[in-house]
């Protein structure tokens, strides 16, 4: 089974990038290849534990309800909750604006041998701070290089980051907006701030657009998923990192002590 993927947006375009599942994929089939990938990654999991020398950080962006909780759900529920964290960054608070953009994301980022996943990021400080101005252009266009250099660093360290853009359109959006307003058991998720951040659609894009192509790097690589459906999301995704564990090749840990079945009573 094939999933299509964005591998190489430094140049993407989004507004040519499909949101919805490619027409030969079916559900049925992304599920079964869940089934497999799931096994698969929960063991080289464990390896890179057992190594405790590489680290992954997995980045979800994506506009509201893009499916970030969803994907954070997923990703997590497929791994070892011993070695994931999940962070999410919300508006800062007064000390973390009075410090430098990256400071708040610093100190969340993996350990060795484990799991990062941020929900929003610091992809937020020339996202929303773009489209809103909250800082002054001076400031923002500057941390496009910022953020490479922190990703490198970071890279440099032994961290694998892989990050995510939930790519839904303008009509799903609305079609869950609504479904908020509706479903009494969804109410709870509306915030009044995503009908006035719905308007800026199109700067949104723009900005998103731009982070994708300037902080596309080798050490930190974009990928597009096309969100519009759940269960194609969650399958792209977990088969993007297990392909990231793969290729860390994360050694078998060596058993601690020879241990012979004549030790054993
Ligand atoms: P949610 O993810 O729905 O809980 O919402 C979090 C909110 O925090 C969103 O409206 C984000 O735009 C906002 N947010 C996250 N990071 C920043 C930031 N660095 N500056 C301003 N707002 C932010
Ligand atoms: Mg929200």
């Amino acid at each position: 089974m094939h999933f299509h993927r964005f591998d190489e947006p430094g140049k993407v375009k989004l507004d040519k990038i499909s949101e919805e599942p490619p027409p030969n994929v079916t559900k049925q089939e992304a599920r079964d290849r869940l089934e497999k990938i799931g096994e698969e990654l929960f063991e080289l999991q464990g390896w890179m534990w057992g190594a405790h020398t590489h680290s992954v950080l997995l980045v979800l962006q994506g506009r509201d309800a893009a499916g970030k909780d969803g994907a954070v759900k997923h990703m997590s529920g497929a791994l070892n909750p011993r070695g994931v964290a999940v962070t999410s960054f919300g508006v800062p608070t007064q000390e973390e604006r009075e410090h430098d953009f990256l400071w708040r994301v610093h100190k969340p980022a993996p350990r060795a041998g484990r799991f990062a996943i941020f929900n929003r990021s610091h992809y937020e400080d020339v996202l929303v701070v773009r489209v809103h101005e909250l800082v002054p252009k001076s400031q923002w266009s500057k941390r496009y290089d910022q953020i490479n250099a922190f990703e490198h660093e970071l890279a440099d360290n032994g961290t694998r980051i892989v990050k995510f853009f939930l790519h839904i359109s303008k009509a799903e959006q609305k079609k869950r907006i609504l479904e908020r307003l509706e479903d009494p058991r969804k109410r709870w998720k509306f915030s009044p701030s995503d009908l006035e951040e719905r308007k800026r659609w199109d700067d949104y894009m723009a900005a998103y657009q731009e982070a994708i192509r300037r902080c596309n790097t080798p050490w930190a690589p974009w990928f597009v998923i096309p969100a519009n459906r759940n269960w194609y999301r969650n399958a792209v995704v977990s088969q993007i990192v297990l392909e990231t564990l793969e290729d860390m090749k994360p050694k078998l840990p060596a058993p601690k002590l020879d241990v012979r079945e004549d030790m054993i009573d």
